[in-house]
């Protein structure tokens, strides 16, 4: 079974930060904890000539169902809080 969440074209400058602080989560925010798989983020390939544009087509969160996608979502919003970086 597979999940998926599209991250919005408007939030593709925020993937990066937001990958670096997944790997700051602990394991059961990013894992499944009925499946035991991990959500992770996975983007298309890279579009060539952006010139400062969106880096890529598509991005989304993918996992093996919706509720663990919905818990690391709101790791990262805890997490983003934390650490004072503003969640839009
Ligand atoms: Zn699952």
């Amino acid at each position: 079974m597979t999940a998926q969440l599209r991250i919005y074209p408007s939030k593709f400058c925020d993937i990066l930060r937001t990958k670096d602080l997944m790997k700051h989560l602990p394991e059961e925010a990013r894992f499944c904890s009925e499946h035991g798989e991990e959500v992770i983020i996975s983007e298309s390939e890279l579009l060539p000539n952006q010139n400062g544009g969106v880096p890529f087509a598509r991005a989304a969160f993918v996992g093996c169902c919706d509720s663990a996608i919905r818990k690391l979502n709101s790791a990262i919003i805890a997490e983003s809080l934390k650490r004072g970086v503003p969640v839009n």
